[in-house]
């Protein structure tokens, strides 16, 4: 079997014009959403998701606000500049690029965001209303993949998900998000045992682990839906966590780079223009 691409490109793109069309309305109505973006230090993988992030801002029509800031800030320094992002009316959306030094504590800083404007959906307000299934904003890469899911009509409805990875960002909210879709949710991490059969179970398997070529065919049941979240640097070249030849036993899969990348990013954008939705009510 050769499985059907899920083309996260594309569906950017598609989502990202209607994100500019409602851009358009909401500004006759005297707002534009406006993101600000916050990147401490110089980790090259974040300053290339930054660059993504501004590029994004442009194709959706947004205000946006860039803030580069040494990496011997300190946390005093970021948490001021934070307050007055959350008293900023121009501002809908900010997002503090992770990781931060370590002198900087993650959790305060997440914390300091006011959860209005919290287009990241990690504050702990956030967290817990997705918990209970009472949301505005998503978190951007798990709700990424569910846009994919419904664009290629695979409803999680009564069937196995398996998630593979624990995070906070990715693999809880994503098996949250699926769990409130009805899907019978497993998650799984590095201490699973019998991890092969439980993914060999799944109508939707889900990898977020960090590890290149992590899931192999015979890891999937034939006809599944695979999607993979992994962005891993092999020689320098971006790859996923699932090895290629799952596409000959997948019905669906998601490639890397173009599958889940672009969507987490335009998730970022539908909830900046949320939040912006918001104020102008
Ligand atoms: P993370 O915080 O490092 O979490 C990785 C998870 O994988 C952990 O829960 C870990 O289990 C589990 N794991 C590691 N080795 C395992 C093994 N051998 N067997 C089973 N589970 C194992 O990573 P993350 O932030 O969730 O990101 C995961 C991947 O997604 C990374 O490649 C990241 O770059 C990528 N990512 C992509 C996007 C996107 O937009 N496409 C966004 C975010 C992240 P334990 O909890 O037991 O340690």
């Amino acid at each position: 079997m050769s499985a059907i691409l899920m083309d996260g490109k594309a569906l950017s793109a598609k989502v990202r014009g209607q994100i500019l069309e409602e851009t358009h309305q909401l500004e006759q109505r005297g707002v534009r959403p406006g993101l600000a973006v916050i990147l401490v230090g110089e980790d090259p993988a974040s300053q290339v998701y930054v660059r993504n992030k501004e590029k994004a801002c442009a194709e959706c029509g947004f205000y946006s606000e860039k803030y580069v800031l040494p990496t011997e800030t300190s946390e005093k320094e970021l948490l001021g500049l934070i307050a007055e992002l959350n008293q900023n009316e121009r501002i809908h959306g900010i997002l503090c690029q992770l990781p931060l030094p370590s002198h900087i504590s993650e959790q305060a800083v997440i914390a300091a965001i006011d959860p209005k404007k919290d287009v990241d959906a990690f504050h702990p307000v956030n967290v817990g209303r997705i918990l209970i299934g009472d949301y505005d904003f998503v978190p951007c890469t798990p709700a990424g993949v569910m846009e994919l899911l419904d664009e290629y009509n695979i409803d999680p409805k009564g069937k196995r998900c398996v998630v593979i990875g624990r995070s906070n960002i990715v693999g809880k909210p994503m098996g949250l998000l699926l769990l409130h879709r009805h899907g019978t949710v497993t998650i799984c991490h590095s201490r699973t045992e019998q991890l092969a059969d439980i993914c060999r179970e799944a109508d939707i398997l889900v990898a977020a682990v960090g590890r290149a070529g992590f899931v192999t065919p015979d890891m999937v049941k034939p006809g599944a839906a695979v999607i993979d979240v992994g962005m891993n640097r092999v020689d320098g070249k971006l790859c996923g966590d699932v090895d290629r030849a799952v596409a000959e036993v997948a019905g669906y899969f998601t490639p890397v780079p173009g599958g889940v990348g672009p969507m987490t990013i335009t998730m970022l954008m539908k909830n900046t223009l949320k939040a912006a939705r918001r104020a102008a009510h």
